[in-house]
């Protein structure tokens, strides 16, 4: 799909990008330079053949088997170079991108030479105009134990740059109120909190990340659409949602949310957030595995019928809704 219905204008608007897997952006070509440096020789159409998913479980599958190849602190310099030349070409001025930091633990892998990596690699593009900041990140699926070492691996890290802690993976797996501590600890460490709920789990995760966690924005929450009286609590609340379009498209999380056999982007429903009075923040989730960028999400947004100051008016709220103080990100 080409963005044929996005202005030029909402194109070269700079803009936030908020909900951004580094892991996730690793295009074809550049996990053909990792598998190589690991020994293995693919071809990029073969990346591309595992880039296509019929469900999430699928898509966990295809997440590990690239993760697998991040050994070394220099592979991940390599596709935090990638990613952000990547941002430039989208108009992206400021983004937090969501380090796998679990992942990297359980790996066995220190996630303090990672992290100084990714510091020395992007450091670089902030002359350009583009100022990275970080999400640390705990797999669910994992365990709440597991979840406490991604947030003392913060602490470690000891970075203005990492600016929230967050929960992804698999959310039917752990129950929320056993992250309790987790986010409680990551309060008082001064990390604001995120979690990725209401994605292909019901609304009540939505609610209980918000309740038992303090989430400040909730990571997809298409499920909210389920439950009328979650869309007033998230309006009165001003609770951001960072919706990923072409992410739930891939997954199969809207046509699950919907209860559809096949959904359409048409059917997705930002519309009906944004003009319930619910913040949201447009992102790409995983962009590289999804086959989408942050403009070809606008467009998405157009195709699903929204107006240009609608479409310009979301990307103000990714500025709004940043941790990073208000009015730095636009290099004012
Ligand atoms: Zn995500």
């Amino acid at each position: 799909m080409t963005p044929h219905s996005l202005s030029d204008r909402i194109a070269t608007l700079p803009k936030a990008e908020l909900h951004l897997h580094l892991e996730g952006s690793i295009q074809p070509a550049t996990v053909c330079v990792l598998t190589a440096r690991h020994g293995i020789v693919i071809t990029e159409e073969e990346v591309r053949r595992r880039y296509a998913y019929r469900d999430f479980p699928e898509f966990i599958e295809t997440f590990k088997w690239v993760t697998s190849f991040l050994r070394e602190p220099q592979d991940y310099a390599l596709i935090a170079r990638d990613l952000a030349e990547h941002l430039f070409t989208q108009h992206v001025v400021y983004t937090e991108v969501t380090l796998s930091i679990g992942v990297m633990l359980l790996r066995k892998q220190q996630p303090e030479a990672n992290f100084e990596a990714l510091l020395r690699a992007t450091e670089q593009f902030e002359s350009r105009g583009l100022r990275v900041r970080w999400v640390f990140d705990a797999a669910r699926q994992f365990g709440a134990a597991a979840a406490m070492e991604v947030v003392e691996s913060a602490k470690r890290c000891n970075s203005k740059s990492i600016v929230a802690f967050g929960i992804g993976g698999d959310e039917l797996s752990v129950p929320t109120k056993e992250f309790r501590g987790v986010y409680d600890r990551a309060a008082q460490l001064g990390l604001h909190r995120l979690m990725h709920a209401g994605e292909v789990g019901g609304p009540e995760k939505i609610r209980e990340a918000i309740e038992l966690l303090g989430a400040e924005r909730i990571g997809h929450g298409i499920a909210a659409i389920n439950d009328p009286q979650l869309l007033d609590f998230l309006a009165e609340r001003k609770i951001p949602l960072e919706i990923c379009p072409a992410s739930n498209m891939n997954t199969g999380a809207l046509a699950r949310q919907l209860k559809l056999q096949n959904a359409t982007i048409e059917n997705h429903p930002l519309p009906k957030l944004l003009r319930h009075g619910i913040p949201v923040v447009l992102s790409t989730d995983d962009p590289a595995m999804f086959h989408t960028t942050l403009n070809e999400e606008y467009a998405n947004a157009a195709r699903m019928g929204l107006v240009e100051e609608e479409l310009a008016r979301i990307v103000e709220m990714g500025f709004e809704h940043a941790f990073s103080p208000v009015g730095e990100g636009r290099g004012a």
